[in-house]
């Protein structure tokens, strides 16, 4: 059935900030969120020439890039404060940015400055983006979504990637806790948990081209097929739009059924 304009535009007249938005799963959402109407998308990424070529390409009166490092929490503020300034309001906040350049550590070799450099990141980066887009949220009187990027590495742990998959494990319990907390003003927070898909971050995690990452996880779901950036963009817009409208708290798991989670 062909696609009416209002059945694909799920996010008309919504802001939208993404963190990590210039590439693999950010970069697909934020394709995505454009393609349904979003008013603004806001990419935020440390990548700035691949940051400004995205918002180029979805079009200048709906996109933005601005830098923001988010273990940096004035550079949150302000990204949260100049999208407020721009558009008036902000909608939705998805808490994306993340590393796993120091996940190799067994507990046996575990390296406490590693893990600091990697929590600053993956937990602190995301805490820091929920709480100030929380706050413009609660100033500006707005129902709005907040979505963080977990893993299914919260729950099948890693056998080198100790300091990751505990950074994973830390989100879910940070969104349950602001969940609980924001409700009152209508906010709902979830999780989304990829299995693992083809990005740079994946393969430099696994040291080899993205076509290979791919492939080495080809017989590793129960579906058929692989995964695509566009199967975690999918379920981000669902938390993201109104047909999520009463759910909150919860872990959305995209991994095709992985055989190891
Ligand atoms: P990616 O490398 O394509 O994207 C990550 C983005 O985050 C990059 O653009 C990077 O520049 C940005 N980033 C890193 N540090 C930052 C910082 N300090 N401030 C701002 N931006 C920063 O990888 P991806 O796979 O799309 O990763 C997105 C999220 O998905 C991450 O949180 C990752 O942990 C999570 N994830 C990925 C997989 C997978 O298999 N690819 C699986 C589960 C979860």
């Amino acid at each position: 059935m062909a696609h009416t304009t209002a059945s694909i535009n799920k996010l008309h007249d919504k802001v939208a900030i993404i963190t990590g938005g210039a590439s693999g799963i950010g970069e697909a959402t934020a394709l995505l969120f454009a393609e349904h109407g979003a008013r603004a998308v806001v990419i935020a990424d440390v990548q700035d020439e691949k940051g400004q070529k995205l918002a180029e390409t979805i079009g200048n009166l709906h996109s933005t890039y601005i830098h923001c490092d988010v273990t940096d929490e004035n550079q949150v503020k302000s990204l949260v404060e100049s999208t407020v300034e721009l558009y008036g309001h902000l909608d939705v906040m998805f808490c994306n940015a993340g590393t796993a350049s120091t996940c190799t550590q067994t507990v046996l070799d575990f390296d406490i400055a590693a893990y600091e450099k990697l929590f600053a990141v993956n937990v602190g980066g995301v805490a820091a983006s929920l709480k100030h887009a929380a706050r413009a949220m609660v100033e500006g009187g707005v129902k709005g979504s907040i979505i963080c990027t977990a893993s299914i590495a919260a729950r099948t742990g890693g056998d080198r990637a100790t300091d990751y998959a505990m950074s994973k494990c830390a989100l879910l319990g940070l969104a349950r806790s602001a969940s609980m907390q924001l409700g009152e003003h209508g906010i709902r927070v979830n999780c989304v948990s990829p299995g693992p898909v083809a990005t740079p971050l994946l393969s430099n995690m696994m040291g080899m081209g993205m076509d290979e990452a791919e492939k080495a996880f080809e017989s590793s779901y129960w579906l058929k097929g692989v995964m695509k950036v566009k199967h975690v963009a999918d379920a981000v817009l669902f938390l993201a739009c109104e047909d999520s409208e009463f759910i909150t708290g919860h872990n959305l798991v995209v991994d095709g059924g992985f055989k190891f989670s």
